[in-house]
């Protein structure tokens, strides 16, 4: 099993939708695909037809048991979705009363992890989506990956945070055996405006190393795809905006298979 975070603690920066275009063509090719939704807006869990108010079971029953995960609670609470060989643990919103609840409990940020040890033979790839806020729920998530997905938005602004960000993820991670790798994804990017293009260029010299040598175009189907609820590559799967996702999933995993983390 695989597990890859796609996490920044701005909104809007195509971190959903990053997770369901992997997903989609993981699953597209044959691959056994999780999606986790980690993030108490539910916008992965109602892209694919859930109702993340209504919900009655979710990714918040893991944290219900003291830390512990129980046998067999993960594989209940699977949820199949309507794209062949991708499933979805769902977020449902009381996710969001976490911060609140977990404080002082032992393993609190490990339950992630125990959960997907349970399924660890039952998926090949799980993908895990995030709340832009840094707390449990994104602790959990970066102590569950082995390669973290950083989207950016080509936007001087969104570049600024993302220093902040790196900063907590180093801080956050610095406890762990190994340094949790990351690849920063501009997305949203639109080659007309000189904003993009700056931006763009700005990023491959601030982080030559963890830059994806491509960016994400902008694309209206990605929110067409949404409102239709499949995955990007079900909907339209030679629009650009995939076609930039399929190179970066290429580029992932000749980066996974080069720095051998094999699938165990
Ligand atoms: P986040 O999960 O980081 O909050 P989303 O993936 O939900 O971001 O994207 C925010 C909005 O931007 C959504 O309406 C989505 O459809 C749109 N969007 C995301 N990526 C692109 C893209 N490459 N081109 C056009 N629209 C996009
Ligand atoms: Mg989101």
């Amino acid at each position: 099993m695989r597990i890859w975070a796609v996490a920044n603690q701005k909104g809007g920066v195509g971190k959903t939708t990053t997770v369901t275009a992997l997903a989609g063509l993981l699953a597209g090719e044959g691959k056994r695909v999780l999606v986790m939704d980690l993030d108490p807006h539910g916008s992965l869990t109602s892209w694919f037809g859930y109702d993340p108010d209504t919900l009655s079971h979710s990714a918040f029953d893991l944290f219900q048991h003291q830390g512990k995960v129980p046998d067999g609670l993960p594989a209940q609470l699977v949820t199949e979705t309507r794209c062949r060989n991708l499933s979805l643990i769902p977020a449902s919103t009381a996710l969001a009363t976490l911060e609140r609840k977990m404080v002082g409990v032992e393993g609190m940020g490990l339950i992630v992890s125990r959960a997907l040890t349970q399924l660890w033979d039952d998926f090949d790839y799980v993908l895990l989506d995030n709340t832009p806020s840094l707390g449990v729920l994104m602790v959990n998530a970066l102590a569950a990956a082995q390669h973290l997905i950083v989207p950016v938005q080509t936007e001087f602004l969104a570049i600024k945070g993302l220093e902040r960000m790196l900063h907590t993820l180093e801080m956050i991670t610095r406890s762990q055996r190994n340094r949790l790798e990351y690849t920063i994804v501009p997305t949203l990017f639109d080659r007309r405006t000189q904003a993009s293009v700056k931006s763009l260029n700005l990023l491959r010299k601030t982080y030559p190393d963890e830059l994806w040598r491509f960016a994400i175009p902008v694309d209206t189907k990605f929110r067409d795809a949404s409102e239709a609820g499949k995955v990007p590559s079900d909907f339209d799967p030679e629009t650009h905006g995939v076609r930039a996702y399929r190179r970066l999933l290429a580029d992932l995993q000749d980066q996974m298979a080069r720095s051998g983390k094999r699938a165990s």
